[in-house]
């Protein structure tokens, strides 16, 4: 979401006749785009910050900017924190942006500027950082209230894009070569609610397959109490929709779900989970979890524990309880100590490392289809690509006429935690090639 955001940014910014520079020793404007999901994202944003007042006293001129949702959160407060900053931009202000650094210019006073988004439909386009891969919202905000959660109060209310428009945007980025578009927003599975005329994601999925010309379509976040049956269908049946689904479970006792106020159980979660496996075979499935919950009991814990050795994730994505202000969670009794959730999230992971090493050493000797990304980072005579089921595989480029944005069928030979390694499979090599 913060990438997308800063793409959209770059596009504004360009759009307005400003340039990317190569480094932000030579920029004049350095913009942080930041993150407050967690307390460790916000620290890493002022101290950037810090780094940057330094540049700043060597090259006076250059404007600091703090947007996302740090800004949004803090407003004026971010000022007394980093008082190099020049300007505070909220998540709703991005397209004012070039307005705002000219007043700030002549003024030589911060601005700050968390208002509502006037519209979600800038007519900028963002400047995109890969050629082969994009990224689309399809809708704004969250109307859950996860007890733990800021993003309702620094996204706003749930709004959908009408499909008319993402599917503008997705088919103008397959007749531009992308190869790949991940549609975003907080509970995809919500989309279209209030839209008049209705439209559901499901809906979305078949338009995009059936005329944007992308051939891989992924899409984050699912939220389980929405999943549809309608949905696993359309990933099963759509050829472009990756069979690679992102479900954040966050715990495996009902009675912390509860406190999280998640709306659903454990064996709701089952059922879909279940569901999706049985409709959609092979598909991939991940999740987020959060350990030291407030009240989160070592019973509580273990049934996280057990959920993970049942349901056999793909990789997950877990964290530690950051008590963020102004939620429920952050007043609620039976904090956890901060020595017992590090235990506990060397625990989780631990055993999941186990279980993606099992998965992925699974694919050995299957053959799959790669889309490949770039040269291999580890071995630079070797590409780096990845799976339907978004794994990254590494494969030796060999003398084969491959490029980036190709898509390559691979036979996998070895496999680690992060990442499986491959050989062109004999006889089919370029199963497309990017236009
Ligand atoms: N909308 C998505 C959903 O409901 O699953 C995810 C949104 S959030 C940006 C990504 C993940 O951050 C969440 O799934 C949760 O695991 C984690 N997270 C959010 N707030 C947190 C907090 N206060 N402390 C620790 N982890 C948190
Ligand atoms: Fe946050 Fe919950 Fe909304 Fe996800 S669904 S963004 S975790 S409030």
């Amino acid at each position: 979401m913060n990438e997308a955001d800063s793409e959209k940014m770059a596009g504004i910014l360009c759009a307005a006749g400003y340039r990317l520079s190569g480094s932000p020793e030579e920029a004049d404007v350095i913009l942080i785009n930041t993150c407050s999901i967690r307390d460790k994202a916000e620290q890493k944003a002022f101290s950037l910050a810090g780094r940057f007042a330094q540049l700043k006293r060597r090259r006076p001129g250059t404007l600091l900017v703090l947007t996302g949702c740090v800004a949004q959160k803090l407003g004026a407060g971010v000022l007394e924190r980093a008082p190099a900053i020049d300007a505070v931009v909220g998540t709703g202000r991005m397209a004012e942006l070039p307005e705002l650094l000219e007043r700030v210019r002549a003024s030589g006073r911060p601005e700050v500027d968390t208002g509502e988004a006037a519209s979600e439909e800038h007519p900028a386009a963002p400047v995109r950082s890969s050629r082969i891969k994009a990224w689309t919202n399809v809708m704004f905000g969250c109307d859950n209230h996860c007890a733990y959660c800021v993003v309702p109060s620094v996204r706003g209310r749930e709004r959908s894009r009408k499909p008319v428009e993402v599917l503008a945007e997705v088919t103008a980025l397959g007749r531009a070569g992308f190869r790949e578009v991940t549609l975003l927003g907080q509970n995809v599975n919500s989309y279209g609610r209030g839209l008049v005329p209705a439209a559901d994601f499901a809906g979305l999925l078949r338009a995009i397959d059936a005329a944007s010309g992308v051939p891989r379509v992924r899409f984050t976040t699912s939220h389980p109490k929405d999943f549809s049956t309608g949905l696993m269908r359309a990933v099963r049946d759509l050829p472009s929709v990756c069979e690679a689904v992102h479900l954040p479970l966050q715990a495996g006792a009902d009675a912390v779900l509860e406190r999280m106020n998640r709306g659903y159980t454990l064996e709701r979660y089952r059922r879909i989970i279940g569901e999706l496996r049985e409709t959609v075979p092979g598909v991939a499935v991940t999740t987020d979890i959060i350990v030291g919950f407030p009240g989160e009991r070592t019973a509580d814990f273990d049934d996280t524990l057990q959920a993970l050795a049942e349901f056999r994730f793909d990789a997950i994505f877990s964290f530690r309880f950051s008590p963020r202000e102004g939620t429920p969670a952050c007043t609620m009794s039976g904090a956890v100590p901060e020595e017992e959730s590090a235990r506990r999230l060397i625990v989780l992971q631990a055993l999941q490392r186990e279980i993606t090493e099992a998965g992925n050493a699974a694919l050995i000797g299957r053959e799959v289809e790669v889309l490949v990304e770039g040269p291999s980072r580890r071995d630079p005579g070797a590409w780096k690509g990845r799976t339907r089921t978004n794994r990254i595989v590494n494969f030796p480029a060999g003398d084969r006429p491959i490029v980036a944005g190709d898509f390559v069928n691979v036979r996998i030979t070895g496999a680690g935690f992060l990442s499986l390694e491959g050989r062109v499979a004999a006889g089919d090599l370029v199963a497309a090639r990017c236009g």
